[in-house]
């Protein structure tokens, strides 16, 4: 009986160790992950564009980068930022409105332009604008949801979002592979919607991405 007490406390004793070793070493692990991804990026939605939307591109931005995300209060578009013509917004305007010493990426449903180099189009209308590398992005879902539907549109959404945070860190415009992410838009869905929801090695290196 006595042996039987005994091999019971020493099994109980080896369990106990064993778990709260378990518990140090995934304590360990998840510090490391803060440290590595300690970067904060604030969500705001400019005019009024749909929660979901918000919400889903924080979880995709969590997802794919590791970053911390929180969403802030909603603000409203004013007359300042307006493009020339003012029938669209002029998003260096935004970017140089709301730029801080905070990562920002701006979510809006108002149809942004900006200066079309190659082009020579003054209002070129655009889906997204980042600073590179910078700490303030833009993206509109105005020129992404014609006539698609709602999943195809929110996978554009997806894929620009994480280019234009893709700016902010760094990053060019890709060359390399015509389905990394960071590959030109030129203003157009056609390369979005070729592109996978990745970076190629080239770009992941250049961040430091695994
Ligand atoms: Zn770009
Ligand atoms: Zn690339």
């Amino acid at each position: 009986m006595k042996k039987i007490i005994i091999t019971i406390v020493f099994l109980v004793l080896t369990l106990v160790v064993t778990v709260s070793l378990f518990s140090f070493e995934n304590r360990q692990l998840i510090n490391r992950n803060i440290v590595k991804n300690e970067k904060i990026i604030h969500i705001v939605p400019l005019g009024n564009i749909d929660e979901k939307y918000v919400n889903f591109v924080k979880e995709r931005i969590i997802s794919f980068y590791g970053f911390n995300c929180v969403i802030e209060k909603r603000i409203t578009p004013t007359d300042d930022i307006l493009a020339s013509s003012k029938k669209r917004y002029e998003a260096s305007k935004i970017l140089g409105k709301y730029n801080s010493n905070k990562n920002l990426l701006l979510l809006t449903s108002v149809d942004i332009a900006h200066f079309n180099r190659k082009k020579n189009i003054a209002e070129y209308g655009i889906i997204g604008l980042g600073y590179r590398p910078g700490k303030t992005c833009v993206v509109s879902t105005f020129r992404i949801k014609r006539n698609v539907s709602e999943k195809k549109m929110m996978e554009r959404l997806e894929k620009v979002s994480i280019h234009e945070v893709g700016h902010n860190l760094g990053l060019d415009h890709c060359t390399n592979d015509k389905k990394c992410l960071m590959n030109d838009a030129n203003g157009t869905v056609t390369q979005i919607d070729f592109e996978k929801v990745w970076l190629c090695d080239k770009c992941r290196k250049i961040i430091g991405m695994k």
